[in-house]
């Protein structure tokens, strides 16, 4: 007797069926956005983005709590601000590349716990070699809330991406260096580095930003929508 053969065909229905309804259940699974954030890669397709706290190249040297996402999230206005920054550099063969953007409270919880374990300076000569770990609170390197929770403060740098090469120019300093170093005017720096900074500084100014003294990568939407309130929810 011969085995009837079973066409695949049905089979393969019924896969892609069962992926699809997959997929939607996952996306209606998942964490919904807080009314007024947005992914901001999904609205700057062409931004850079190196979430380092999700990663070990921070000043903790470990992932840092609440940012098991690996979406870099902001307020919906600071994203709008941000594209007009982005549209100005690209005409020039130029870019932003973000570091971190909204930080849920319990990120700055962590870090306020890991200042306190003054044994652990894995990464002190990397992001303070000269603050000695237990003057990063009395120093103000490290505080109980940050302006990032609100939503609309971000830290970014320039990057040239001529020729499909992407490349951090160059600011005198890495990213989130505790020290007088990372001050936007410190003179300690060469004309260079200070007209880089400058010209982040000016073109975030431009779009609605204001700088702050202390780090030349960190600014804060001057209209921001939530100025009260420090939110500590996790995107996936
Ligand atoms: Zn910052």
């Amino acid at each position: 007797m011969q085995l009837e053969r079973r066409s695949p065909l049905p089979r393969l229905i019924i896969k892609s069926l069962l992926l699809y309804l997959f997929v939607l259940f996952s996306s209606v699974l998942a964490d919904p956005l807080p009314e007024g954030f947005v992914n901001l890669k999904k609205e700057i397709p062409g931004i850079e983005i190196e979430l380092r706290y999700a990663s070990d190249d921070n000043f903790l040297g470990r992932p840092v709590e609440g940012y098991e996402r690996v979406s870099c999230l902001i307020t919906k206005e600071a994203a709008e601000a941000l594209k007009k920054v982005q549209e100005e550099l690209n005409a020039f063969g130029l870019g932003l590349k973000v570091f971190d953007a909204y930080r849920p409270q319990r990120a700055v919880d962590d870090f306020v716990v890991w200042a306190k374990d003054v044994e652990d300076r894995k990464m002190k000569a990397y992001y303070y070699p000269d603050v000695a770990k237990k003057d990063l609170f009395s120093q103000g390197y490290i505080a109980a809330r940050s302006g990032h929770s609100r939503g609309s403060s971000v830290d970014l740098t320039i990057i040239s991406s001529a020729k499909g090469v992407s490349k951090e120019l160059d600011m005198g300093t890495a990213w989130d260096l505790f020290g007088p170093q990372s001050w936007g005017k410190d003179l300690s720096v060469t004309p260079q580095q200070r007209a880089n900074r400058m010209l982040l500084q000016t073109l975030m100014q431009k779009y609605g930003f204001k700088a702050l003294k202390e780090e030349w990568w960190h600014f804060t939407l001057v209209d921001e929508p939530f100025p009260k309130n420090y939110f500590d929810f996790i995107a996936k």
